[in-house]
């Protein structure tokens, strides 16, 4: 007799990322679902990754990172936010933002404890938190502002919470929080034991002259936080897989505990052509702000005489449209339709909802040549 496998996600299924990508695979559509660039990193970042492999720098980097990246990130987040990270103790490379989420839930989170997440969520949090024993607590964004409640967010809280998880800007809907909701958070948690895991993945991609409000410029969260960037977003590596994570040391030592067993260390080669590249391009930062903010601009130009609706952008590489004149199907329905008969796929966005709510939004990625952006526009223009 095989064994009994209870699950113990058995609400999961495959992640729409990989369903939608594979989908588009198959029908040739143009792929603006999963979050990925069409174009590659920069040559001297790849040049440098490769130097480093030619040079032998092949065998296994230290738990916590090469000391130059870390070095580097300290700089960065010192010149971007006045922040102070000691690179030996409070910042830890990780296999990508999702590991690094996950290891910080996996150190904290015991069975019984409450997380509050913000629905929609991105798909990795409440999978980790439900595999650490953790019970996920969601707090909704308005529709369609996709604005946080925080009087709800207060009711929310209880004495087993033990962690928010929190993500600006925002993916699916890029909404972007500003100073007056991280005031709100301050307060919230102040005098409690509640931890923060703040996803910046997309901290250069702000819009419109807003600034991103890293939470390591407010030290009274700083000091309770996971703070959590991807290189892959930044450099457009993607594939590389690599991220970093800066918490005060108390909170470092308990996460470096758990990452040391999740995937102990990160590939040497990439950490220190990522290092390289970051002492000689301080500017890339602002570079890559602008640079996103045209692809928004020319892609919601491409889409403005098409009958979807345009939801405000204000930051990451994703355009939200709701799509009430075209088709009143449930969101799945035509993101799979229109992958299949328009060619252009996109990513439901009611799979962001535990409870599946679906407000008829689909979520294009815009991290794209302006080629293919001109041309999905023009075959969702003809809906
Ligand atoms: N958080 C958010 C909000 C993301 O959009 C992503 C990836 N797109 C991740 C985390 C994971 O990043 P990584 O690929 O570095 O694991
Ligand atoms: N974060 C990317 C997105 O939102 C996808 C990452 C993944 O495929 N897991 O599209």
């Amino acid at each position: 007799m095989p064994p009994e496998l209870p699950s113990k996600l058995p609400r999961v299924g495959t992640t729409i990322f990989t369903v939608m990508s594979k989908l588009a695979a198959e029908c040739g559509a143009i792929n603006l679902s999963q979050g990925f660039p069409d174009y590659s990193g920069p040559k001297e970042l790849i040049d440098a990754v490769a130097r480093h492999m030619r040079d032998g720098d092949n065998q296994y980097a230290p738990m916590a990172g090469v000391l130059p990246l870390r070095e580097a990130i300290a700089e960065k987040v010192a010149m971007l936010y006045g922040a102070s990270y000691d690179a030996d103790r409070e910042i830890t490379i990780t296999a990508g933002a999702t590991q690094a989420i996950f290891s910080a839930i996996a150190c904290m989170v015991r069975p019984g404890d409450e997380v509050i997440v913000f629905e929609p969520d991105y798909d990795s949090y409440v999978p980790g938190i439900l595999l650490n024993g953790g019970t996920p607590i969601a707090a909704r964004l308005s529709f369609p502002g996709y604005r946080p409640n925080w009087g709800e967010v207060r009711r929310l809280i209880t004495p087993r919470t033990r962690m928010i998880m929190i993500n600006s800007p925002h993916n699916p809907t890029g909404s972007v929080w500003d100073e007056a909701d991280l005031r709100q958070l301050e307060h919230l948690v102040r005098d409690t034991n509640i931890v923060v895991v703040s996803d910046e993945v997309y901290e250069h991609m702000v819009y419109d002259g807003m600034r991103h409000e890293s939470l390591a410029r407010y030290p009274a969260l700083a000091e309770r936080s996971f703070i959590v960037s991807s290189f892959g977003k930044t450099y457009h590596v993607t594939g590389w897989k690599i991220a970093y994570c800066l918490a005060p040391r108390e909170l470092t030592a308990e996460f470096r505990k758990a990452h040391q067993f999740i995937t102990f260390c990160i590939n040497t080669p990439c950490q220190l052509g990522i290092a390289d590249f970051m002492r000689v391009r301080p500017d890339w930062y602002g570079e890559l702000t602008s640079f996103y903010e045209q692809k928004r601009d020319f892609f919601r130009a491409a889409l403005a005489a098409s009958r979807f609706e345009l939801l405000p952008c204000c930051g990451t590489y994703f355009q939200s449209v709701r799509y009430h004149a075209i088709s009143n199907e449930p969101d799945r329905q035509l993101a799979e339709r229109l992958t299949r008969e328009t060619g252009v796929a996109s990513i439901p966005v009611s799979v962001f909802y535990a409870d599946g709510e679906d407000n008829k939004v689909l979520r294009f990625c815009f991290a794209k040549h302006e080629d293919t952006l001109k041309r999905a526009a023009e075959r969702l223009s003809k809906l």
